[in-house]
């Protein structure tokens, strides 16, 4: 599933807990940086379809990036948790939405056993879309009922900037 999609999950999934902005923003890392084996593609395609989707979307990677992000937050324990089952959403998300041919090697390197969906859907498909759609409007209520964006921690001028425009679609008795 698309990069940016990853990420909002994070977000989302984030702001439904107390954490620190600092947290909220190593979800985002967590919901994405399996992606990290994709890099491969900038040295050739075919470096990138032999290691992307095999080292960072396996349980050992997930519990090591898990693990390495929540030692910088204040929850630790929280945070290792929420970030474990971020780094697992996004292997869900990929079975569902990458298209045809991508497998998760969930217990490599120990085992060669991948796992693959076969009611998934193709990367360009709509089904991508609208679930790009749905985090995202999930970013929109978040900026308008929490009032933090994605930019909190590093561009915070931008953040309050967002969030003042965001005030405009307020509907509801929140405060
Ligand atoms: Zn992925």
């Amino acid at each position: 599933m698309h990069i940016q999609t990853h990420i909002m999950s994070g977000w989302c999934a984030a702001n439904c807990l107390e954490l620190t902005p600092k947290e909220r923003f190593l979800a985002m890392l967590a919901a994405s940086l399996p992606d990290l084996d994709g890099l491969t593609y900038f040295f050739g395609r075919e470096l990138y379809w032999s290691t992307h989707h095999i080292y960072g979307h396996n349980l050992v990677f997930a519990l090591l990036l898990s693990g390495g992000l929540a030692a910088f937050c204040t929850h630790k324990l929280k945070c290792f948790l929420l970030f474990l089952g971020l780094v697992h959403l996004h292997f869900i998300m990929d079975l569902l939405g990458s298209g045809e041919g991508w497998t998760i090697p969930y217990w490599f390197p120990f085992s060669k056993t991948e796992y693959v969906w076969s009611f998934g859907w193709d990367f360009n498909g709509i089904e991508n879309k609208l679930v790009a759609l749905a985090f995202l409007l999930g970013c929109v209520g978040i900026a308008v009922y929490l009032k933090r964006t994605p930019l909190e921690l590093l561009m915070p001028e931008l953040d309050r900037r967002l969030v003042r425009w965001a005030q405009k679609l307020k509907i509801g008795p929140f405060s």
